[in-house]
């Protein structure tokens, strides 16, 4: 496929919303997203067009305490993870539309480079058959006391499991993503002038039969979800952005090494030796690494708060293609 160089694909962390210290309050998320909203100020400024994804690992966890404590009040029904999903999306891409609004009106860049910013509820088929509904792995919401893990189990139907770190989560399937429902009326927008919001929380899971679609109880990684996304649209770059300034080897061993340029060969190589945890790095690398293999030309993992210094080389871990 054609890639387009000047479309850039970014996945922004939690840390956009929630940083590790926030208790969640409204002033944080606001405060975050306006922070975050700097940096496609500066890309746009770079003449870049923009598609955002976005993590919602601890939104859900919220929308997942709010349930619970509609269900101890004996009134309201649990809500599936799926409509979850969708909360999160709409919760979070009006966040990123509005400081970013704010700050390119600010920068003098609304209506000229760019004709708006929206975001679009996404939808991401995966397999029926994707083994990961057979094998749950992804903790989910709050930690529950044993008799009340059981009668959750037992109503709901819930998978609840002990977590390594202590107490009872609810665990659901992280199947792979293949693509998206409403990729072309992203593309529709990005061509238009629009900054759009995708894929969200790695986008709703859905499963397609007949044609038909219905979505399932599951959660799809952001970082893998993005890359289907970009690879989708054509993207050249693709930047995933944390808490942390580099990819590393030996992480938090006394010999962590920092990654700045790797080819995509030797990212295969350091992910099957083991560098990258699983459910945190480990998906950002495979993704960047399927990016670079479907034809993208570089990927980038690097600091929220560095993304222009990344995008130059100047910080993060650029993964290009190459033995
Ligand atoms: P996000 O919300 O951005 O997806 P994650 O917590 O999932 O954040 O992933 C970022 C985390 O990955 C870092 O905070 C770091 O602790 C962890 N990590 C695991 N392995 C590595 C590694 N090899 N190099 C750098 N960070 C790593
Ligand atoms: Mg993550």
């Amino acid at each position: 496929m054609n890639r387009d160089e000047k479309l850039l694909v970014v996945a922004f962390g939690g840390n956009a919303f929630q940083s590790k210290s926030d208790k969640g309050t409204p002033q944080e998320y606001w405060r975050n997203a306006e922070r975050a909203s700097k940096l496609i100020v500066e890309l746009v400024s770079e003449g870049y067009k923009i598609v955002i994804t976005h993590g919602n690992g601890p939104q859900v966890g919220i929308i997942a305490e709010w349930m619970l404590a509609g269900l101890k009040l004996k009134k309201l029904p649990p809500m599936t993870l799926d409509i979850a999903g969708a909360m999160t999306q709409g919760w979070l891409g009006y966040l990123l539309q509005q400081t970013i609004h704010n700050s390119l009106l600010e920068a003098n860049l609304l209506g000229s480079k760019v004709k708006g910013v929206i975001t679009v509820i996404t939808q991401v088929i995966v397999r029926r058959d994707d083994p990961a509904f057979k094998n749950p792995t992804k903790y989910i919401g709050p930690w529950y006391e044993e008799d009340e893990a059981k009668k959750l189990m037992n109503e709901y139907g819930w998978i609840m499991k002990p977590d390594p770190r202590g107490g009872i989560r609810r665990v659901v399937p992280s199947p792979d993503p293949v693509n998206h429902v409403e990729i072309s009326a992203v593309k529709k927008l990005v061509d238009e002038g629009f900054i759009v919001i995708a894929s969200g929380g790695g986008g709703i899971p859905v499963v397609k039969a007949n044609g038909r679609l219905f979505g399932v109880e599951a959660v799809v990684d952001k970082d893998l979800a993005g890359e289907r996304l970009a690879s989708a649209l054509g993207a050249s770059v693709f930047m995933v952005l944390t808490d942390v300034d580099r990819v590393y080897l030996n992480y938090g061993k006394t010999d962590q090494t920092p990654l700045s340029t790797i080819t995509v060969s030797e990212a295969e190589k350091y992910l099957v030796e083991g560098h990258f945890a699983e459910g945190s790095m480990g998906p950002k690398v495979l993704a960047c690494i399927r990016f670079i293999r479907n034809g993208g030309k570089v990927a980038i993992i690097g600091h929220l708060y560095r993304g222009i210094e990344a995008l130059r080389g100047e910080s993060g871990t650029k993964i290009i293609p190459g033995p």
